[in-house]
């Protein structure tokens, strides 16, 4: 009775699906020793320096952090080369994708696009604001379907969302390409390029948009300290917006969502560049390795730009992760994109890389 009361939108809605945590598996399985590939965290954990400073703003919790958290933004804008006026924080980059739909989408009458098998956030938040979900199909071999999404478009579409890096094939769209797709685009129609894995591009500059973002009144560009920067549990991330819509979004945010912990640890980290090279170095020589061994051990790989690799295993994929579940390895079945062949598996430390390969070695091979 009481859902009678509810909006047609909440009771249809089926909410993120998050991967369980390592507590959670240590618990179910039985596991003493968990090694996690499962949600694209950092490898080396938390920054030295983001310790120190969360450490240094505790007796402060007491205080409500400064609103639009100021001095971040001024960092982020300073370490990025844009003014400071572009940059939106939020509460991870989830609550920026939230806000983008608040500030743009008309309920029952906007539209948004996307390509299958995609990060289910600008989906799932799209559902739950009432507002038309259009996804575009990929192309041959999971390509981003940058020209299709052009098609889609028409004049009631208020966002074109392209991951770049893509989560979860790895996939990049170069920097020229998307600035073709944002000069096609109708006015009234934004390009969001959520960048979350940006910083595992190779070269970035040829990537990246967020240089873009001062000259381009549609395109607007999203950043995570949840990857890169290690800080996926304080929840902090950015939108890079242009002006007109900066302005708008600011006005629109609910006060105080970038806590104080986190706006120290963010200030922090982005000095840390010792932190930032070695997460680099990492994760380049793991994604190598990954790209060399599993074909070796009879899997189909895709080319990645990011901190994960996406791979298709000779034998059933849910299998496969029930497997390495069992000998204490967390790996994303891809199910839940609507890919129940493939798995993700993010780079780990080298030895828990190692480690994982040895397990997926012992099920296909043992
Ligand atoms: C991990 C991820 C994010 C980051 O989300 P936060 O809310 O900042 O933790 C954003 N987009 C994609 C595609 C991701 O995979």
């Amino acid at each position: 009775m009481s859902s009678q009361r509810v909006r047609p939108e909440i009771l249809d809605f089926t909410p993120y699906v998050p991967g369980l945590t390592v507590e959670e598996i240590k618990a179910k399985y039985g596991l003493e020793h968990v090694i996690k590939l499962a949600s694209n965290e950092n490898p080396l954990g938390a920054s030295p320096l983001a310790r120190e400073a969360i450490a240094r703003a505790a007796a402060q919790a007491y205080r409500y952090p400064q609103n639009h958290s100021p001095r971040l933004c001024a960092a982020i804008g300073k370490a990025m080369g844009l003014d400071p006026a572009h940059i939106v924080c939020g509460n991870g980059s989830d609550e920026v994708i939230d806000l983008l739909f608040r500030v743009l989408a008309e309920p029952g009458k906007s539209n948004v696009i996307c390509y299958a098998h995609s990060f289910s956030m600008y989906r799932l938040t799209a559902q739950l604001c009432g507002v038309e979900y259009r996804e575009v199909p990929r192309g041959e071999d999971y390509r981003l379907p940058l020209e299709a999404l052009a098609e889609a478009v028409d004049r009631n579409t208020r966002m074109v969302f392209v991951t770049s890096p893509d989560n979860p094939t790895g996939l990049a769209a170069k920097a020229e390409e998307l600035m073709v797709l944002s000069g096609v685009l109708p006015e009234g129609a934004l390009l969001v390029v959520d960048e979350a894995y940006t910083d595992f591009t190779w070269p970035p500059e040829e990537y990246s948009m967020l240089s873009m973002v001062a000259e381009l009144k549609n395109v607007a560009v999203l950043r995570t300290f949840s990857k890169a920067y290690g800080l996926a549990g304080l929840r902090l991330g950015y939108g890079a917006l242009p002006l007109w819509l900066a302005e708008h979004v600011r006005r629109a945010r609910p006060p105080f969502t970038v806590n104080l912990m986190a706006e120290e640890a963010g200030l922090a980290v982005l000095e840390d560049d010792n932190f930032y090279s070695e997460t680099l170095e990492v994760v380049f020589q793991g994604r190598e390795l990954l790209l060399k061994r599993l074909p070796e051990l009879g899997c189909q790989v895709w080319p990645s730009q990011a901190n994960f690799v996406m791979f298709r295993p000779p034998c059933p994929a849910d299998q496969v992760c029930e497997d390495l579940l069992k000998r204490g390895v967390i790996v994303r079945h891809l199910k839940s994109f609507g890919l129940p062949d493939n798995i993700r598996v993010n780079v780990g430390t080298r030895a828990e890389t190692e480690a994982f390969l040895k397990a997926l070695e012992g099920i296909l091979h043992g």
